[in-house]
């Protein structure tokens, strides 16, 4: 037999469900779209580069307004089994506060992610980028770096750790470029921080295109776009370097 205290916690309880459900609906949440489908061959085909860099741009602006779409995963799973058409790749820092997908409104069959802690290319990342556009038809390569990144602090103060060392050193050469630069030299100025990260997401995407014949071809054919952004912690939002 139920006693009227657990019937009184098991009633309040369901009343606690019905108040989360409703949250849900709220008017802020009004006006999300809801999106059952995934992307097509056909619809890959059709979006030029630029088109992409704009949907990667609202995608963003919905991600800092609390306006994510909602998805509808157990049927995207089902229609992404059949292939998968991206639209783009975003090469990316492994930093878990920087969730991709979220951060640029995608979700499954959107966009490839490549991951490496302080986003530098290297033969794999490469590899991986030929693929995407090479073979599976990407429009839009995003070099992605953020504020207050954990390996670019590292690499700025000089830290030596087993296999995080030769890591780090891919980072060298953005620091390297402000070797005349007047104030302190550390993880500690936030202005230096900054402006390794900034260099480095710049030395990647010249990196890329001297490195990879294949992906510099397309660019110059218009076929793909290669762009950077830069993340901002404290705000979600991401600022394209795309002129
Ligand atoms: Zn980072």
């Amino acid at each position: 037999m139920w006693s009227w205290k657990k019937l009184l916690s098991c009633a309040l309880s369901m009343l606690c469900v019905a108040c989360t459900h409703n949250q849900a609906v709220t008017p802020k949440n009004q006006g999300v779209q809801v999106i059952r489908n995934v992307v097509t061959e056909e619809r890959q085909s059709q979006l030029t580069p630029d088109q992409v860099l704009n949907l990667l741009k609202e995608g963003n602006s919905r991600f800092v307004a609390d306006m994510l779409t909602q998805r509808v995963h157990s049927e995207q799973v089902r229609l992404a089994a059949m292939g998968q058409y991206p639209k783009g790749i975003v090469l990316s820092c492994i930093d878990s506060r920087v969730p991709i997908e979220d951060v640029f409104d995608l979700g499954i069959g959107d966009i490839f992610v490549a991951r490496v802690a302080g986003n530098f290319e290297n033969t794999d990342i490469l590899g991986s980028m030929e693929y995407a556009c090479k073979v599976a038809g990407s429009k839009l390569i995003v070099v992605l770096g953020h504020e207050q990144c954990g390996a670019i602090k590292g690499a700025v103060d000089g830290v030596k750790m087993g296999n995080i060392t030769p890591m780090l050193k891919n980072i060298q050469p953005a620091i390297q470029h402000f070797h005349n630069y007047p104030g302190i030299k550390s993880s500690k100025n936030p202005e230096f921080v900054h402006l390794v990260a900034e260099q480095n997401v710049w030395d990647t995407i010249d990196n890329i295109r001297e490195r990879s014949p294949i992906l510099k071809e397309m660019e110059q054919a218009g076929q793909i776009k290669i762009v950077g952004g830069m993340y901002d912690m404290n705000t979600g939002t991401v600022t394209f370097y795309d002129q």
